[in-house]
């Protein structure tokens, strides 16, 4: 694999850690298919702008990963225009705060539905053509909330919870073909969800300084650990949940 040219598809990548992954891919040489709703479909071109000004291939692909037939639409129309997907990176997920009595039974739903079943979706679909090349790096951004978690957010940490599960057993099955699986978890990162966190400076202090590195994580701070888990430096890592997260949690 080492003189190919590498490709991946990133989900949610219109802005934030999506975005930011895409980049660091970008430039670290992979073409890279960036994926988010329509409802992103100017900002997604202007990140595939971005990406071709860094020397690489950009295809936006809209589909809402929750969805079976846009998920297997966009996986088919990546492979023909790449021939093939080397690393995806499951990060589309969406956060809807409330307690676990007053949250509705719909929000409930939209969160498990976007963040583990999209997971499983886009991994359903991209199985085939790695196992056919008998190479692949599945990289899922789980968070921290699946593991430690915040008031507010007992289903978008439940959701996390499953992701992390869901990896673990795919490991297992995929790895005889020479494909790992492995999970990324966040800390406090600023981008739109993130700020659910951080508006309220009583709230964003408390987070600063629960951080062994005293300051509030960026977008660019999760890509190195993407990038190793996307590459051949990892060859020998899988089903494992990296916490990317200036110390929070620590184990
Ligand atoms: P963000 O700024 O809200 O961006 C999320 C992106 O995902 C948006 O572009 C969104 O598009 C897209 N998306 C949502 N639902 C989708 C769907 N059904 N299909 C395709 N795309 C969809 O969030 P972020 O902070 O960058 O988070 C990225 C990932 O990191 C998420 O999985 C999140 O749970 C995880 N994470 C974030 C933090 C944090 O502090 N920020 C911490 C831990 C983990 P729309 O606007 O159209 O919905």
């Amino acid at each position: 694999m080492a003189n190919a040219r590498r490709t991946a598809l990133v989900t949610g990548a219109s802005r934030g850690i999506g975005r930011a992954i895409a980049l660091g891919l970008a430039t670290r040489g992979y073409d890279v298919a960036i994926n988010d709703t329509a409802r992103q479909a100017t900002v997604l071109e202007g990140v595939a702008k971005e990406i071709e000004a860094l020397g690489a291939r950009a295809l936006p692909v809209h589909a809402d990963v929750s969805s079976r037939s846009d998920v297997a639409a966009m996986v088919a129309e990546v492979e023909v225009a790449f021939g093939h997907i080397d690393a995806v990176v499951n990060n589309a997920g969406i956060l809807i705060a409330g307690t676990v009595e007053a949250l509705d039974e719909a929000h409930w739903d939209s969160v498990m539905d976007v963040n583990a079943k999209g997971t499983f979706l886009v991994v359903q679909a991209v199985l085939p053509g790695m196992r056919k090349r008998r190479y692949g790096r599945i990289v899922n951004i789980a968070s921290i909330g699946g593991k430690h978690g915040a008031p507010e957010q007992a289903h978008y940490s439940a959701s996390k919870a499953a992701v992390m599960g869901f990896t673990r057993v795919l490991a297992q099955e995929v790895g005889v073909d020479g494909i790992t699986a492995n999970c990324v978890c966040p800390g406090i990162i600023l981008t739109d969800m993130g700020r659910v966190n951080l508006d309220d400076p009583t709230v964003r202090k408390t987070w600063h300084d629960k951080t062994a590195l005293r300051r509030i994580g960026e977008p660019e701070d999760v890509v190195g650990t993407v990038a190793f888990f996307a590459s051949d430096d990892s060859a020998f890592v899988t089903g494992q949940s990296l916490n990317v997260d200036g110390g929070i949690v620590l184990s």
